[in-house]
């Protein structure tokens, strides 16, 4: 009788591990992940994975692996960035996985142009973050119907921190003595856009593209303009040419972060744009 009724038992965990099969969720790097972790928070049964591994950064070079192929195989879906981020190897992926489904979080964001074409960088920008997960709900309520309620209410919460944020940094941002500032490589025209600064050069347009010599000089010689104009280093950065452009300037070296890497807790945007914030503060507050 036992030995029936534990048969059973274990019959019924077997068919309830069945029908629970987990759906995984793919991002492209950490600034999707970790809308996603919010936009997905208390979802039953799914798993979120990143395409970049910790310590890529951006993907402005990018590429796939057969790994990364492997672990996108059975995915609900892709959650990029958009943009022209995913560039490098989005044609790849469409011609190997054409049915894998693309939710683009930067649908609908106003872009900005540059010398370089489209600037990918839209998620430094809290408004813009709110709306990248309020794209991202729509597409994952969409392909997770019988989710869709908790992902729309959760993508609605986001974009209300969002808007919070926005309001307590531009309040916080609001007596600052100059605007003028030299960030590392062109991550920062939509952050700049939402707390009016003035990016007056970038030492390299990628991180892991050195600047030529003359391009050195060249912002030295822009850099001169302005009595103040603090250097902005990102984490991990190589500073070669910044500590050139340091030296020749005068200028103070401070660290902003692209927020391409981080915790992975829910709030580390919040957290990663305050500790921004209270950068610029003291870089650019007048004594
Ligand atoms: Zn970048």
């Amino acid at each position: 009788m036992m030995k029936k009724l534990l048969w059973t038992l274990c019959l019924a965990a077997l068919l309830m591990g069945a029908a629970r099969a987990e759906t995984t969720v793919v991002c492209s790097f950490y600034p999707v992940r970790v809308l996603a972790e919010n936009v997905l928070a208390d979802v039953p049964e799914v798993r979120l994975e990143t395409l970049a591994p910790a310590g890529t950064g951006c993907l402005h070079d990018f590429q796939l692996l057969p790994g990364d192929l492997r672990a996108l195989d059975g995915a609900a879906c892709l959650i990029i960035n958009g943009a022209g981020m995913e560039d490098q190897f989005l044609p790849l992926l469409r011609r190997e996985m054409p049915a894998l489904p693309l939710v683009d979080c930067s649908a609908g964001i106003a872009l900005t142009e540059d010398d370089h074409g489209v600037n990918p960088h839209v998620w430094l920008n809290a408004l813009n973050a709110g709306q990248m997960a309020l794209n991202m709900g729509e597409g994952l309520a969409a392909l997770l119907p019988e989710s869709a309620e908790k992902i729309t209410a959760n993508a609605a919460a986001f974009a209300a921190r969002m808007q919070a944020l926005h309001d307590e940094l531009t309040a916080e941002l609001a007596g600052l003595a100059s605007r003028d500032i030299v960030t590392f490589h062109e991550a920062y025209p939509y952050f700049a856009a939402e707390f009016g600064l003035n990016v007056v050069a970038s030492v390299t347009v990628e991180p892991d593209e050195a600047p030529s010599p003359r391009m050195i000089a060249e912002t030295v010689e822009r850099i001169r303009a302005y009595p103040r104009c603090p250097l902005f280093s990102e984490p991990g950065a190589a500073t070669d040419a910044l500590s050139v452009i340091a030296r020749e300037t005068g200028q103070p070296v401070y660290e902003l972060s692209p927020i391409t890497d981080g915790n992975g807790a829910a709030d580390d945007y919040e957290a990663a744009m305050r500790r921004n914030a209270d950068t610029l503060k003291q870089a650019l507050s007048g004594d």
